[in-house]
C-alpha cells in the first residue's frame, strides 16, 4: 500500500474561499448555517464569563475537562461537515487541512501550519500548527494573567475532535506552549493517542469523569492497565466497550457515575444495540458490588413458562423435570448486580414476583414455601415506552414505578456521531487481536459511509460490520465500503451542498449519474416538449453547470467562470456570494 504522506512547511492558511460559501446567514429566520449546522454568533467576553465561572465553581480542571469536550465535539462535528464536501481537486491533507481554516472562519485566531503528514489509511498523523492571538488565551489571561500550564482547552479539544473525525481514530492534540503561559504564540503538536503513552496526563480531559469524583477514575486506572491494547481508546468510565467522547454519552456515564455508589435500582433505556447491557457491566463494576458477581438474563430468550423458575430458582420436583432443586438467578447474583434486558415482555406473574423482590427483598422458589431473603442489586433495560405498556395493560404500574427510580438513557449511534471514529479504531483493534488479522485502517471512503449510515442496529451493528471488514480486507491491509456494507445495509451517502438560497442540494458527486436526465431535459426543452423525468429545474441545471465547471478547474473559480462565458463576479453573484 502506498504511503500518502506529505509534508508542507508553513503554508499560511484561511486563504481557501471554498469553505466561506458553507458559511450563511440567515437573519429572517434567525439562524447561522455551517454545512447543515446551527451556529451561533456568541459574544467572546460572555464565554469568557462562562469560563470564568466554571473555573470557579467547579476547579480548573473539571472546567478544562469540560471545555475540552466541547471543543472535541465542535471539532468532530466540523470534521463530518468536510467529509460532506468531497470538493473535487482536494486530497486528505487538504481536507485536514480545512480543520484549521474553520477553526479560523469561527474566529478562534490565526492558525498557522508547521507541518502535516498524515496517511489515513495507515492511521499515521502527525501535526504541528501555531496559533495567533488565540481568543481562548485572550480571555483566560484578561482574568487570571498570565500562568504556568497552556489555557486554550476548548480549542485543544476542537482540534483532536476534528482530526479524530477525519481520520476515523482517536488523534489527541496537546498544547506544547501557550500565549497563556507568556509565549508569543501558542503551538500545538497532534498524534494517535496511543502514541502519546498510557501516562499521557492531558488524557483525561477528554474522559467526562470530575464533576462527581467518586470511585470511577480509581477503578479505571487499574483496568486500563489490564488492556494495553484497547486502553487507548477515550473509556471514561474505565470499562472495556464503554468508549465515547459525545456529549450524549458523556451524560450518561455521569449519571451512572452519580447513582453507581448507591443502591437504587437503574432502568436503561435506549434502542436495542446501544450498549444497555455495557452500562449495566459498568454499573455494577464502579459500585460497591464489585467484588460479588454480575448476573445478566435477556428476559426475552427464555421461554415464557420457564422464566419463573429461571429467575427464583425451582425446588425438585416442583414440575415435570424438576429433577433436583436449582437456584435461580437472583439468588446466583447475591451480593451482587442482576440484569434484566427486555424487562418490558416479563409475563405478569413474573412481574408480579419480581415486585415483591424489589419491594420486600424476598423471594421464593417455583414449588417452594420457603421465603429466601436476597441482597440483590436490580438493573433492567427495555427499548420499549414501558409507560405505553402500562397503558396497554401489558406492564405492571407498581412494577414501573419501582423501576423507574433512576432511569438513563443511552444513546442511540446517530445520536453520537462524534464517537464513531473512536468505535472504529475500538474495534478493529479487538477484531485484529482476535482473528490474528493486520488490518490497518480505514479509507476515507469507508469513513464517510460510516458518518452517513444511519445505524439502525447501533454499536451491535457497527461491531458486526467492522468484524466482517476485519475479515474481509485481511488481504488489501484497509476496510474498504464493500468489506463491510454487504449484508444488505441500505446505504445512502449523504453529500449534500448549500444551493444560493441556502437550501440543501445533493453535491457535486452526483453530477455525473444525473447527468444523462439532465440532458434529455435540456434536448426535449429545447425542442418544444415537456421535460419526461421529474426534478427538473433551471436552477439545479445552472447549479449543475457550475459545479461541473469548477470541478473541471479544481475550484478555481477564474476559470470556471471564463468556462462558463461569465465574468468571476458574475460567478460569485451565481454563487450566492454576491446577495448577502
Ligand atoms: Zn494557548
Amino acid at each position: 500500500m502506498a504511503q500518502r504522506g506529505r509534508t508542507i512547511n508553513s503554508n499560511p492558511l484561511g486563504d481557501d474561499e471554498s469553505l466561506m460559501t458553507h458559511i450563511r446567514f440567515l437573519p429572517k429566520d434567525g439562524r447561522i448555517l455551517l454545512g447543515e449546522n446551527r451556529m451561533l454568533l456568541i459574544h467572546a467576553s460572555g464565554f469568557g464569563v462562562l469560563r470564568r465561572e466554571l473555573i470557579e465553581t467547579i476547579g480548573s480542571a473539571n472546567a478544562r475537562g469540560l471545555l475540552t469536550r466541547m471543543g472535541y465535539h465542535n471539532g468532530a462535528n466540523d470534521g463530518q461537515l468536510v467529509h460532506k464536501l468531497q470538493i473535487a481537486g482536494h486530497d486528505d491533507v487538504d481536507f485536514v487541512r480545512m480543520g484549521p481554516q474553520l477553526h479560523m472562519l469561527e474566529g478562534t485566531g490565526v492558525v498557522k501550519e508547521v507541518h502535516t503528514d498524515m496517511d489515513v489509511e495507515s492511521g499515521h498523523f502527525r501535526g504541528e500548527y501555531l496559533w495567533e492571538g488565540s481568543s481562548e488565551a485572550e480571555s483566560h489571561i484578561k482574568t487570571y494573567g498570565i500562568g504556568s500550564d497552556p489555557v486554550c482547552w476548548m480549542q485543544i479539544g476542537y482540534a483532536s475532535g476534528f482530526v479524530s473525525s477525519y481520520m476515523g481514530r482517536p488523534i489527541l492534540f496537546r498544547e506544547v506552549e501557550c500565549i497563556g503561559q507568556g509565549a508569543d504564540c501558542c503551538r500545538i503538536i497532534g498524534k494517535p493517542a496511543e502514541e502519546w503513552g498510557e501516562d499521557e496526563p492531558d488524557l483525561q480531559y477528554f474522559h467526562a469523569r470530575q464533576v462527581e469524583d467518586g470511585l470511577s477514575f480509581e477503578v479505571s486506572k487499574t483496568k486500563r492497565q489490564s488492556l494495553p491494547h484497547t486502553s487507548d481508546v477515550h473509556s471514561p468510565l474505565g470499562i472495556e466497550g464503554v468508549v465515547g467522547a459525545s456529549a450524549g454519552f458523556n451524560a450518561a456515564c455521569h449519571k451512572l457515575r452519580q447513582v453507581a455508589k448507591t443502591q437504587a435500582t437503574v432502568l436503561f433505556l435506549g434502542e436495542s444495540g446501544a450498549g444497555k447491557e455495557v452500562f449495566a457491566r459498568s454499573l455494577h463494576s464502579i459500585s460497591q458490588r464489585t467484588s460479588k458477581p454480575f448476573v445478566a438474563v435477556n428476559c426475552a430468550a427464555i421461554p415464557d413458562n420457564l422464566v419463573e423458575a429461571e429467575l427464583f430458582g425451582v425446588e425438585r420436583g416442583a414440575f415435570t423435570g424438576a429433577n433436583s432443586t436449582r437456584p435461580g438467578r437472583f439468588e446466583r447474583a447475591e451480593g451482587g448486580t442482576l440484569f434484566l434486558d427486555e424487562i418490558g415482555i416479563l409475563n405478569m406473574t413474573a412481574q408480579g414476583k419480581l415486585l415483591r423482590a424489589l419491594q420486600e427483598r424476598e423471594i421464593e422458589r417455583v414449588g417452594g414455601g420457603k421465603v429466601i431473603k436476597t441482597d440483590v442489586r436490580v438493573a433492567a433495560a427495555t427499548n420499549l415506552d414501558l409507560r405505553e405498556e402500562v397503558r396497554q395493560g401489558r406492564f405492571r404500574e407498581d412494577l414501573f414505578y419501582r423501576l423507574n427510580v433512576f432511569p438513563i438513557t443511552v444513546p442511540a449511534l446517530r445520536d453520537r456521531l462524534e464517537d464513531i471514529p473512536v468505535f472504529m479504531r475500538y474495534f478493529l483493534r479487538k477484531y485484529c487481536e482476535m482473528h490474528g488479522c493486520f488490518v490497518e485502517g480505514f479509507t476515507s471512503r469507508a469513513v464517510t459511509a460510516m458518518l452517513s449510515y444511519k445505524w439502525p442496529g447501533n454499536i451491535r451493528e457497527l461491531e458486526n460490520l467492522i468484524e466482517r471488514g476485519v475479515i474481509m480486507a485481511s488481504k488489501d491491509r484497509v476496510i474498504d465500503v464493500h468489506h463491510m456494507f454487504t449484508g444488505g445495509e441500505f446505504l445512502e451517502l449523504e453529500e449534500l451542498t448549500v444551493s444560493p438560497d441556502g437550501a440543501l442540494i445533493p453535491a457535486q458527486k452526483n453530477l455525473s449519474s444525473s447527468l444523462e436526465g439532465l440532458g434529455l431535459a435540456c434536448q426535449q426543452l429545447a425542442g418544444g416538449e415537456a421535460p419526461s423525468g421529474a426534478g427538473f429545474s433551471l436552477e439545479s441545471l445552472e447549479r449543475q453547470l457550475i459545479d461541473g465547471a469548477l470541478k473541471a478547474t479544481d475550484g478555481n473559480k477564474s476559470a470556471a467562470a471564463r468556462m462558463l462565458g461569465l465574468s468571476r463576479s458574475q460567478l460569485y453573484y451565481r454563487l450566492g456570494q454576491g446577495e448577502r
